[in-house]
This record gives structure tokens, C-alpha cells and sequence, in this order.
């Protein structure tokens, strides 16, 4: 069975996996993916069968569901160890009494998708690609999740997926779509190809894109006949939706298996979840068996403040220290990109420790902080001066156009890792990008011995002149 994941747990899980808690299930059963979505748990009289609720919860996390429904499939239930209540993958698909606590603090639409639908189903927020949302159903529905406001059971009309393909078709600047929901792959695989079909036949769309969390949560779905539908339709890029090292079972790997030998590249979307994944140790096993399944490390995204999700959030700060904790420390294949999706639909900004300390662009040079902390002067160009002393044509030179950009110095997660905690001066104005009128060059004065290494000008090897 799955429960290890590969990942080495920090304590032993006893009350896990399908033999303890469907021990009647047949192979046939549990490896038939309609098996699994029919026997989903979606109530708190079925959870208490199987997982301990202490009684004075269970009127609250009834009113819970009220608000947000619950789906759990065995498989991914069986992922969790009933003997411990701060299981990770517990408290991303159990209610628990904090997310009634939390019920009214949040957004009902984060990211203001509503105001960026020029029809319903569609997002259109940057130019040239849409979101589409062709489901309100997914197999395990996530405490987080930023669409709870959409979910429910009813399947979306094929009247508004055709109202929804005619607008990309009418929309020539769109060339990239990423099909979401819900979960595209709950849907039927002939009812998904009617849509892909559609959308292949669309000449200006280059790019088709699927999020699915079914290869974490239901993996049994992605089976052969699905792979050989979707391969008829490239380009076309799945994202997945991985935040737990111990989601990376060899169910999960099967299924992504079968779908990169259908020629799909997979990319990971994680999300920073408080308690789940907000330690460094979680997110390097998390990011190592992801690049184990062949599985592209590719955002992971602050906790979107929705409604009810309060207490899965966890802080910039935390994000940053993991980032910099996996920065230098892993292959950077195995580094995905930190983003905060602004709210209102402001659209995901990238952020990133500060490695960058000091750049003055009239001097060109840099000062930089590598993995460890350590401090390096670079010259993007050889300074003007040594070329004239060099006795070289200082004409070629682009005119200088701006004064230093001094950069905030690092969140200092480590201690001296922040890099300018030596006595370094650097000026810092606003959010780390200083005006060229008032920061003078000379305000990043570094302390002796900060400084580790230099662009050096040595010619190593023979001007190509030289060698005719
Ligand atoms: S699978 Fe995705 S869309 Fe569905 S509930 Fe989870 S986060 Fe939301």
C-alpha cells in the first residue's frame, strides 16, 4: 500500500492505508475510480465511523459543511493516520472547528474572478489566455480551496461550456487556455474530449492547459483510455496539484507516469498550508518526490485569503525562510517559483529573498548574496575606468543612464543570512528600489571583509585578433 509515500515521517503512522480502514474493499473495487468516487466521504456520521471527532465538534463541523461541502475518496482518506489530529493531509480535507471559527473572515472570490468574466466559466485577466471552468465538482474538495463559492454537484450545461469555447473563438488574442474547475477529470473522458475537441479546432489557441488534482487525490482516474484521448490534443500541459511529500504514493507516481508517457509535461501548483507543508524539511520531501514522478516543481502559492481558510494561512515570512532554505540547498529544477495571486485579480506576483543587494547601474556592479549568506561584487561590464586605462575605446560605451538601485536587504530568516547584517551600508528607499537622484554610489560602501569575491578582468585566453 501507499502509505509511505517514499517520504521519511517523522513518527510512525499506525491507523492508515486501505487495510485498516477498508479492509473489505476488494482490489477491483479500490483500483476502479468510479469505485472510489461513489464511496467518497461526505459527512460527519460517515468521518466519525472512521476517524475519531471529539464529541464536542461534531454539531460545529456538521455547520461546517453547511458552508463548504466535504468529499474524500478512500484512497485519499487512507492517507491519513486516524490517531493523529493534526495529520497533514487531514487538515486539508477534513472541516475542522477552527474553519467555523474563520467562517467570517475571508473573501467569497479572492481573486475577483467574478469581475474578470466576460461570460460565465470564463476568467480573463491577462491578455492572452483564460481560465475556463468546465466543472463544479472535484474528488476531494479542499479546506483552502479559492473556488469554494463554486462548488457544487450539478454538472455545468453544455450550453454555457459552448457559450464559453465561443468566446475564445471570438477572442483572437487568446492563445492559451487552462481548463479548471472544480476538476476537469471528474468529468467523463468522452465528455472531456467533446470540449478539447472543440477547443483544438479553434486556430488561434496554441496552448491548452488542465489543473487536476486527480492524480493526488484519485489516481485510479488517469487510466489508458484517458491518456490516449488527451495525447491526440497537443499541446496541451497538465497542472497538478501536489502539497504533501506524503501525496507522492506509488498510486500517485503510476498515474503521472501513464500521463508523461502520453507526451504531457506536468507542472506542481502547491500551496503554503499552516501545518501542512510550512516546514522546510516537508517542502525539500515534497519538491524531491515530485522530481521522483517526473513532475516539474512549478509555483507555490501563498494560501489565498477565502473565506473559512484563516487558520491554514501561514505568513510571507515562513514562505520566504522555506524559499531560502531550498535556494543552493537542492537542484533549482526542483525550486518552484513563490507567488502571492493579488487580490482583486491583481494576478501573481512572484516573491523571492533578496539576493540581489545592491545594483548601481552607472558603476555596473552588483553586490550579491549567494545560498550561504556570502557577499560578491560583480561587474555586469568592465568599469570605464580600467578600459581607458586599458587604453580601449570608452566611446563604445552605452552613456550611463541611471544612478545605483539599492535592494532592501534580505529577510533575515537565518540570522546573518540576510547578507548586510556585516556593516554593509546600503541605502534602502521604499521597497528596495532607490531613486537615482538620491542615493550616491558611494552609500553601499561595504564593511572589509563582507565582500568575498570579484568579477575578475584578468584575460585568460588570446583576442580572437590575436589568433589570426
Ligand atoms: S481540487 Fe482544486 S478546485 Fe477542487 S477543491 Fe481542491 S483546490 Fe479547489
Amino acid at each position: 500500500m501507499s502509505e509511505s509515500g517514499g517520504f521519511a515521517a517523522t513518527k510512525a503512522r499506525q491507523k492508515c492505508g486501505r487495510a485498516h480502514y477498508y479492509p473489505e474493499a476488494t482490489d477491483a473495487e479500490w483500483n476502479d475510480w468510479k469505485w472510489q468516487f461513489r464511496h467518497r466521504v461526505t459527512d460527519i456520521e460517515q468521518l466519525m465511523k472512521l476517524i475519531p471527532i471529539p464529541e464536542g465538534e461534531r454539531g460545529i463541523r456538521r455547520e461546517v459543511l453547511r458552508d463548504f461541502r466535504m468529499g474524500i475518496p478512500p484512497y485519499y482518506l487512507a492517507l491519513i493516520d486516524a490517531d493523529d489530529p493534526d495529520d497533514p493531509i487531514l487538515r486539508q480535507a477534513v472541516p475542522l472547528a477552527e474553519e467555523y471559527a474563520y467562517r467570517d473572515v475571508g473573501d467569497e472570490d479572492p481573486l475577483g474572478e467574478e469581475h474578470y468574466s466576460p461570460v460565465p466559466g470564463i476568467t480573463h485577466r491577462y491578455p492572452d489566455r483564460v481560465l475556463m471552468v468546465i466543472s463544479n465538482s472535484c474528488a476531494v474538495y479542499c479546506r483552502y480551496c479559492t473556488r469554494k463559492r463554486i462548488m457544487y454537484e450539478d454538472a455545468v450545461p453544455d450550453l454555457e461550456i459552448d457559450r464559453m469555447v465561443d468566446y475564445i473563438a471570438r477572442t483572437p488574442a487568446v492563445r492559451d487556455v487552462v481548463i479548471s474547475g472544480g476538476d476537469p477529470l471528474t468529468c467523463s473522458t468522452p465528455k472531456l474530449e467533446s470540449i478539447l475537441a472543440k477547443l483544438r479546432a479553434i486556430r488561434h489557441l496554441e496552448i491548452i492547459r488542465i489543473g487536476t488534482r486527480i492524480p493526488v487525490s484519485l489516481p485510479q482516474r488517469v487510466d489508458a483510455e484517458l491518456c490516449e484521448m488527451l495525447q491526440k490534443y497537443h499541446p496541451l500541459w497538465v497542472n497538478v496539484h501536489f502539497n504533501h511529500p506524503r501525496e507522492c504514493t506509488p498510486e500517485a507516481a503510476r498515474a503521472c507516469d501513464l500521463l508523461s508517457r502520453a507526451g504531457i509535461p506536468l507542472n506542481n501548483q502547491a500551496v503554503f498550508l499552516k501545518g501542512v507543508n510550512d516546514s522546510l524539511e516537508v517542502m525539500k520531501g515534497l519538491v524531491h518526490g515530485l522530481m521522483k514522478m517526473r513532475v516539474r516543481p512549478y509555483y507555490v502559492y501563498h494560501c489565498d485569503p477565502v473565506r473559512g481558510s484563516e487558520h491554514m494561512r501561514t505568513t510571507i515570512a515562513k514562505g520566504l525562510e522555506i524559499m531560502e532554505g531550498l535556494r543552493g540547498h537542492t537542484s533549482g529544477l526542483a525550486i518552484p517559483q513563490y507567488v502571492i495571486d493579488a487580490p482583486g485579480g491583481g494576478g501573481k506576483v512572484p516573491i523571492n529573498p533578496n539576493y540581489l543587494l545592491e545594483y548601481d547601474q552607472k558603476k555596473q556592479r552588483a553586490l550579491l548574496r549567494n545560498y550561504q549568506g556570502r557577499v560578491f561584487e560583480y561587474y555586469e561590464q568592465v568599469p570605464e575606468e580600467e578600459l581607458l586605462r586599458r587604453k580601449l575605446v570608452a566611446e563604445r560605451l552605452p552613456a550611463p543612464t541611471a544612478g545605483p538601485i539599492v535592494i532592501t536587504p534580505s529577510h533575515g530568516s537565518n540570522g546573518d543570512r540576510g547578507g548586510m547584517s556585516g556593516g554593509a551600508k546600503v541605502r534602502t528607499i521604499g521597497n528596495g528600489r532607490a531613486t537615482g537622484a538620491t542615493a550616491e554610489p558611494e552609500s553601499a560602501a561595504v564593511a572589509p571583509g563582507l565582500v568575498v569575491g570579484k568579477s575578475k578582468w584578468a584575460h585568460r585566453g588570446r583576442a580572437r585578433r590575436d589568433q589570426t
